[in-house]
């Protein structure tokens, strides 16, 4: 087959590789650098902590993948509360992951602050771990599915913006090119593409903030801590803490964090550890969003696949769904959990829905 994949993110990169080794005829197409989407500003967070057997499912495939190609160091992965209602969700959480059978334990307060004496265990109602999670670095991810894709014989244009003239026809500055088949992993931007074939999809963005600190002297895990809805993990020597996401214009996205940002991510780490370290560099990007906090992966026409829609949440599930839309696009059958399908089913919105790329239409946190 002849297959075009549109977007050189951690998607398309290994969707782009897995048609190459299943013998496609690739050309992947970036419409400025690699990774310069999401891909190579995330965390790098990956855990295997899901309730639900699908997610799951994805979440353990791409761990085994990162783990096979040598970008994941193994860092528990925590979970905190402070309320009591959360509280009650972390437990049964852990609960319902035990029995899909990760290794996930709910821990005390108290053990949580023996095993990391830095983070402060005052005010915590429940705390979770999920031992085989990890953390990749997102630039040497891209790097890494680039040459992947590449040895594998994928032809990997950069600069190359395109439109969508037909579902299998993309169109460049050099003119217009027909596939047998075309990915679309294209970030926001999969909605405007895919909305000049009339097809509309169901995708909003919002935009996510971190910030990096000086070098600190504690052992750490990454944690999430869900009353305060902000997260960290250690990052060159330093920590990445993160979130500040609010609803954005896909076009007007600023990869600069804003100020209060980095003044109120700072205030929450001090507050949440007995550290106190100081910025030393913050950034932002875009992420995708769909009414029901599922992606959109799947087919939307004869021959046109797209996979976004991942609520922050794309860099760790990468390496699965790349692997399963090959399998889709090729005809094989995925080895993933055959729910998948119609749970990530990009048709199974009408795309007119309004909602709230955040769920909550105050949301600004
Ligand atoms: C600050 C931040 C922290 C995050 N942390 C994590 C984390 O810890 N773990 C996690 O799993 N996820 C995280 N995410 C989310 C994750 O980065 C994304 O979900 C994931 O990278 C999406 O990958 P993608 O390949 O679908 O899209 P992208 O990486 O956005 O790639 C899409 C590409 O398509 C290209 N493109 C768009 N339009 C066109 C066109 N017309 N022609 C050609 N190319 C086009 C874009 O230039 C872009 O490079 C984070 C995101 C942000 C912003």
């Amino acid at each position: 087959m002849r297959v075009a994949v549109v977007g050189g993110g951690a998607v398309g990169l290994t969707a782009a590789g897995d048609l190459a080794e299943r013998g496609d005829t690739v050309t992947l197409y970036e419409r400025a650098d690699l990774g310069g989407g999401a891909s190579g500003r995330a965390a790098g967070i990956c855990y295997d902590a899901f309730a639900d057997q699908t997610d799951a499912a994805v979440a353990t495939r791409a761990l085994d993948r990162y783990r096979e190609w040598g970008l994941l160091s193994p860092r528990p992965y925590v979970w905190v509360a402070r309320e009591a209602g959360d509280a009650r969700a972390v437990r049964d959480q852990v609960e319902a992951m035990r029995a899909l059978g990760l290794d996930v334990e709910e821990l005390t307060p108290e053990t949580l602050g023996e095993r990391y004496p830095a983070v402060e265990m005052a005010g915590l109602t429940a705390c979770a771990v999920a031992n085989d999670a990890g953390t990749v670095p997102p630039r040497q991810v891209v790097d890494h599915l680039a040459q992947r894709a590449r040895r594998a014989g994928a032809t990997v244009r950069t600069g190359t913006p395109v439109s969508l003239s037909g579902p299998k026809t993309v169109a460049t500055a050099d003119g217009e090119h027909g596939f047998d088949a075309v990915v679309v992993a294209a970030g926001p931007a999969t909605e405007p593409l895919l909305a000049g074939l009339d097809i509309p999809l169901a995708l909003e963005t919002y935009r996510a903030q971190v910030a990096v600190t000086e070098p600190v002297d504690a052992s750490l895990p990454s944690l999430y801590d869900a009353s305060r809805e902000f997260y960290w993990r250690p990052r060159d020597g330093g920590v990445l803490v993160g979130d500040g996401a609010h609803a954005v214009d896909p076009d007007d996205c600023d990869p600069e964090a804003d100020p209060e940002f980095v003044a109120s991510i700072r205030d929450r780490f001090r507050a949440a550890t007995t550290l106190d370290p100081a910025v030393e560099r913050a950034w932002a990007g875009p992420c995708t969003a769909t009414p029901d906090r599922d992606p959109l992966v799947g087919r939307v026409a004869d021959g046109c696949w797209v996979a976004t829609g991942w609520q922050g949440h794309g860099l760790m599930r990468a390496p699965a769904i790349g692997e399963y839309l090959a399998d889709r696009v090729h005809g094989d059958a995925p080895e993933l959990d055959a729910s998948l399908a119609d749970r990530f089913d990009p048709t199974r919105f009408d795309g007119d829905e309004q909602f709230h790329p955040l769920g909550d239409p105050t949301a600004d946190w």
